[in-house]
């Protein structure tokens, strides 16, 4: 079980406000997206989900706890960025066991989890590989199944899939879908692309100057957008 919710949130950064009082619920195994145009504060507001940056004020709640003070390794979250940041000198199971060998995890343990996450994935065959010898859509799914090892009640994704190619973004969109079924699990997906929030999303949150302009199922905003913005960026003919 995993829900999360936004009350309030509002980040400055020195003496300007890019999130100007964010309200969300995030409920357990929803995929939500968030969307909107490049620097409307989609990465900010997942890096203060994650811990990785605090919120100037308001609060973040998962399962219904006050999570603010709380370290990013204690949330229980596992973030994927559009840069695979894979460790260029070990193999593909020793990069997606290196969170559970720092955790403690046992080596056979690490071998079976590994195991177990590279088999949803495809990843099998690569195990022995090293980063460089993988394509671009192969270490991405390293970085994917780096987070899964960590068993997370909630996945954070912040444009995953902006490096590849049109081709390969299809497809894997199409494997997040199968993931996000597999696992059960609550994500929350950031991208500026809304062919992507539409294909995905159980729930878009559109966003504009740290803003959400409008919360709602790719459905209800293509047919009822609540302005012209919301229109105009989901692609309702409107
Ligand atoms: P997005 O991910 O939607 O493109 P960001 O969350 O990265 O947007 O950025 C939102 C706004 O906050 C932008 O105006 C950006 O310049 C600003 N910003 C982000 N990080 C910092 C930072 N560390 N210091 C100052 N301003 C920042
Ligand atoms: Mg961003």
């Amino acid at each position: 079980m995993a829900t999360l919710q936004l009350r309030n949130i509002v980040k400055r950064f020195d003496d300007t406000q890019v999130i100007k009082g964010v309200d969300l619920d995030v409920n357990d195994r929803e995929f939500v997206v968030f969307v909107g145009p490049s620097g409307c504060g989609k990465s900010t507001l997942l890096r203060m989900i994650a811990g990785l940056e605090s919120a100037t004020s308001g609060d973040i709640l998962i399962d219904g706890q006050r999570i603010n003070e709380v370290g990013p390794a204690e949330r229980g979250l596992a973030m994927v960025f559009q840069s695979y940041a894979l460790y260029p000198h070990m193999t593909v199971e020793d990069n997606m066991g290196f969170s559970l060998k720092l955790a403690g995890v046992s080596k056979e343990e690490r071998r079976r989890k590994v195991r177990e996450t590279a088999e949803i994935l495809q990843l099998e065959p690569l195990l022995d590989r090293k980063p460089k010898a993988l394509s671009g859509g192969q270490r991405q799914r390293v970085a994917i199944g780096r987070a899964i090892v960590r068993n997370p009640s909630i996945f954070l994704f912040d444009e995953p899939l902006s490096n590849l190619d049109a081709a390969l973004r299809v497809q894997m969109r199409i494997e997040l879908a199968r993931l996000h079924e597999a696992l059960d699990a609550t994500m929350i997906y950031v991208t500026h692309d809304q062919i992507e929030a539409m294909t995905m999303a159980d729930k878009i949150v559109v966003l504009q100057g740290g803003v959400v302009e409008q919360v709602g199922s790719p459905m209800a905003l293509y047919h009822h957008p609540r302005n012209r913005f919301v229109a105009g960026f989901i692609g309702s003919p409107k």
